[in-house]
């Protein structure tokens, strides 16, 4: 009698707590569904996944990663782990990228076999889980711990309803997200459209004190692309817009203002430094540039003493920039020094 009393009394515990684990995670997918749906951007949507991956299966490490359009490369996804971005994990990422591309299934490691590298931890539960949306692989996400056979099988099955949940919610982040960089950059030079250096500079206008607008215009670019063709007048294009990118602070803009003219503008810059970053890019321009051209700039500033409409900004450079095409090209020529006010 005690034995069968114990017996069935073992048996209610444990279904009691399997349903206690059962509802803890029907609870975990409820709230991070819920919270996915709430249009979060693309970082906190892949920082809160990882939160509540790490928090709820104990794992050590957690990533995410998505197949790119060059197919020998997947990109790491905001959230993911710093462990991910390290040489080491490399290994474990290419091995899991193959497997997943080729059999499309999540896989659950128990004790990975791995030649350890010396001082290098090595991850033996491995937990890896595509993502997919509209029956399309877009990426894949893995779970590690250093222990083997960490992980169980009823972690695994709570792992892929998380992904599963989760990758509409990314997807979506990410087409929105998409969508915001083409509206804003251009698509052959990749510096910014006109439309955000316009919004940028109306905004520096209210918030800082002062600023420098560059606008510079490749000399006799008819005659390279007459020479050398279409194609490497992109290129040279590419270029001038790379070595801008290269040749200025986070917080300055340089956009495409249209063709081949391209803009600058340096907020909180006074106009010496800022004829100053015109002269250094000229200069380097002239001395790098393959097919050879020159650029020729155009420099205004503004100031709170002197604020004035902000279309005005572009005239003056404009004018300037005029005056150095007459003047024999490649070089800077600054706007005359009483600004205008309309
Ligand atoms: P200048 O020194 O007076 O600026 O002479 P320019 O030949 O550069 O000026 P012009 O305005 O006569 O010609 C500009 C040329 O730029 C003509 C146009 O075909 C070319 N262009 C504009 N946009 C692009 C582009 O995106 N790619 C290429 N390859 N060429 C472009
Ligand atoms: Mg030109
Ligand atoms: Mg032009």
């Amino acid at each position: 009698l005690l034995a069968s009393a114990a017996g069935s009394s073992l048996e209610n515990a444990y279904l009691h707590q399997q349903s206690k684990q059962e509802i803890f995670n029907l609870q975990l997918i409820n709230e991070t569904s819920h919270c996915l749906n709430s249009n979060l951007r693309l970082v906190d949507t892949m920082t809160y996944m990882s939160e509540q991956i790490i928090s709820s299966i104990d794992a050590q490490e957690v990533g995410f990663f998505l197949f790119t359009n060059e197919h020998a490369k997947v990109k790491i996804l905001p959230g993911s782990t710093p462990y991910f971005y390290t040489p080491q994990a490399k290994i474990y990422i290419d091995y899991l990228k193959g497997k997943i591309e080729r059999e499309k299934n999540p896989l659950f490691i128990g004790d990975f076999d791995i030649q350890t590298i010396k001082n290098t931890p090595s991850f033996h539960s491995i937990l890896a889980v595509p993502m997919i949306h509209s029956e399309k692989l877009k990426g894949f996400s893995i779970v590690m711990h250093q222990k083997p056979y960490f992980f169980s099988f009823d972690t695994f099955k709570l792992l892929q309803s998380l992904i599963h949940h989760s990758s509409l919610a990314l997807t979506n982040s990410m087409l929105r997200e998409e969508l915001e960089h083409m509206i804003i950059t251009d698509h052959l030079t990749k510096l910014y459209s006109r439309k955000f250096l316009d919004e940028r500079i109306q905004r520096s206008m209210k918030e800082s004190g002062e600023g420098t607008f560059i606008l510079l215009d490749i000399d006799n670019f008819k005659e390279i692309n007459d020479t050398y063709g279409h194609q490497v007048g992109d290129q040279v294009l590419v270029q001038v817009a790379t070595l801008i990118k290269n040749n200025i602070r986070g917080e300055d803009i340089g956009a495409r203002w249209g063709g081949e003219e391209l803009a600058l503008y340096l907020p909180g810059v006074p106009l010496d430094k800022g004829a100053a970053v015109a002269g250094r890019l000229v200069k380097k321009i002239a001395e790098s540039s393959e097919p050879h051209i020159t650029v020729s700039c155009g420099v205004s500033y503004w100031n709170k003493e002197q604020v004035d409409a902000y279309n005005f900004l572009f005239k003056r450079a404009d004018e300037a920039l005029y005056i150095a095409k007459g003047t024999g090209k490649n070089k800077v020529v600054i706007q005359e020094q009483n600004i205008r006010v309309s």
